[in-house]
């Protein structure tokens, strides 16, 4: 085993993997940024370096920064965790070059099975199904166009190099391909520096139902069962589950098998996801394939019975997978939220800040894996992921009570918070009876109107209280002789950085 383990990421992952190790006896390493200085991941580890500024391509995305790192500090392994430079085969080759373990696959099963079109043609080759559409990238509209022609509207432009939803357009009709094909590329372009598109056939209502698989040294490769991840804002997950609740048992299998022959076809090690869409009749197309370990990897985790990330470890380090396929129990039903630093009531803005206050959810069935305290700062550089809340139950409606009941205890004061949102969302007749589909969220957010109803309420007390601050202060001080802003109301981020990000023209979410 590992003598001393580099985790090259920050957060609530940073800590997930700095617990195996710690319950493992092996020594870990944390690294930081300028701004993560008081993040709990470094509070937590034994020993952290810094690793440069804040932003994380001076940082986090340094692959010479987290070589350097991991041989001063006599590192014989380095864990990516997700994001970051998780799907980097160059730093997966900078590890094998300096005699680091990468705990992840090779970098030639990573180029080979995370590059969207390659991975298509190992899944052609393996006889998975996948959505119809193009093998190849295109080379311009007019290809596109001929596509859509043939498989029908409507059609999606995806970016060969794409995550995050980013460089996806859908495009409903012939005239409208020119435009979507430009702003997809250009999207694609600067998120990747690579504004290669391939096209899809856009499926009608489909459900997000992804396969976990592990694969050893061995020649063993397994799967842990399905995630249905078709709760997403803007093709980004916001709850997952385990199982899904319109997958039986054949299904399960026929997923399951296909999960590894895809893998096994591109020589796949350590733990991996494949993703498929599921349509309204369950057939199921291979979508794309993660090759690192998920965000949601909390739920399988939960009704396996399983420690992931211990996995990742052992198959590392070259011990065999200690269970086979038919050791591969499900037990009961999780589901997990991810609590973000955002508003919903304002779009979704990120809301950074100072934690002022937090109490959280405890009793049966429920875990919290997250990376905050209260007195620190949510910084402004990152993705704002608090953590993630996670309920068991025996079954789906003990989980959704439960996490209900979770959500209902866990309270952050001094920013705000995605969790109103979830009271609301499992609160939902479509939702309790599993009735979701990827686009589900987004129809279901659209409906309750920005104009009016309770969710605008905080926003409009806001306003009020800021008023009210900014008249008091003027009476108090006189105009113009006071400090130059307005002081903050109670409950009112005055963060300067959400003032700047207000004033911009155009506001990004960095997970767009
Ligand atoms: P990314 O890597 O950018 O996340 P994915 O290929 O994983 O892109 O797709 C993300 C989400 O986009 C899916 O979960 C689904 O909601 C939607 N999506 C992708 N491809 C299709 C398709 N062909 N038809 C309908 N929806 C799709």
């Amino acid at each position: 085993m590992f003598r001393k383990v580099l985790i090259a990421n920050r957060g609530e992952i940073a800590i997930r993997i700095l617990r195996a190790c710690r319950e493992m006896g092996i020594a870990a390493v944390a690294v930081y940024s300028d701004a993560d200085r008081a993040s709990l991941h470094v509070r937590l580890a034994a020993e952290a370096w810094p690793i440069g500024p804040a932003p994380s391509r001076e940082s986090y995305l340094r692959i010479d920064k987290l070589i350097d790192v991991a041989r001063r500090s006599g590192c014989d392994a380095l864990h990516p965790g997700y994001g970051f430079l998780a799907e980097n085969a160059a730093l997966a080759r900078a590890c094998a070059e300096n005699k680091i373990t990468f705990i992840g696959p090779s970098p030639e099963a990573m180029e080979k099975l995370g590059s969207k079109t390659a991975a298509r043609h190992v899944a052609r080759s393996a006889g998975v199904p996948m959505v119809p559409g193009t093998l190849e990238p295109l080379a311009e509209a007019t290809q596109a166009a001929a596509f859509a022609r043939d498989a029908g509207y409507p059609v999606l432009l995806k970016a060969v190099a794409g995550g995050g939803g980013k460089g996806m357009r859908r495009v409903e009709s012939e005239a409208e391909m020119p435009a979507a094909w430009r702003d997809a590329s250009s999207e694609a372009l600067n998120s990747f520096g690579d504004g290669r598109l391939y096209i899809e056939k856009y499926l009608h209502r489909p459900r997000h139902i992804e396969i976990q698989i592990f694969a050893d040294h061995h020649g063993n490769t397994l799967y842990l069962g399905e995630r249905e991840c078709s709760v997403q804002r803007r093709h980004q997950k916001v709850i997952e589950e385990a199982p899904s609740p319109v997958v039986d048992p054949a299904l399960r299998q026929a997923m399951g098998e296909a999960a590894v022959r895809l893998a096994r076809a591109g020589g796949y090690t350590n733990a991996g996801t494949l993703e498929f869409l599921v349509d309204v009749h369950r057939n199921f197309f291979f979508l794309e394939m993660n090759t690192r370990l998920q965000v949601e990897h909390p739920v399988t985790e939960m009704i396996t019975g399983l420690d992931l990330v211990k996995l990742q470890l052992r198959v590392a380090a070259g011990e065999p997978l200690p269970l086979g396929q038919q050791d591969v129990a499900l037990r009961g039903h999780a589901i997990e939220c991810r609590i973000y630093a955002e508003d919903p009531d304002n779009n979704f803005f990120p809301s950074p800040g100072k934690i002022l206050s937090r109490r959280v959810p405890a009793g049966p069935g429920i875990r919290l894996d997250d990376g905050v305290y209260p007195g620190w700062v949510v910084p402004t550089d990152y993705d704002p992921l608090l953590g993630k809340l996670i309920a068991w139950g025996t079954d789906r409606n003990e989980a959704i009570a439960r996490l209900r009941r979770a959500l209902e205890e866990y309270s952050v004061g001094g920013i705000k918070t995605n969790v109103g949102l979830f009271r609301r969302i499992l609160a939902d007749p479509d939702y309790v009876r599993g009735e979701i589909y990827t686009r589900w969220l987004d129809d279901w957010l659209a409906r309750s109107s920005p104009s009016a109803g309770p969710s605008q309420l905080p926003e409009s007390i806001e306003t009020v209280a800021v008023l009210a601050a900014a008249l008091f202060h003027l009476s108090s001080n006189g105009l113009g002789q006071g400090p130059s802003s307005a002081p903050a109301a109670p409950g009112v981020s005055a963060s300067p950085w959400k003032r700047e990000a207000r004033r911009a023209a155009v506001w990004r979410d960095p997970r767009e």
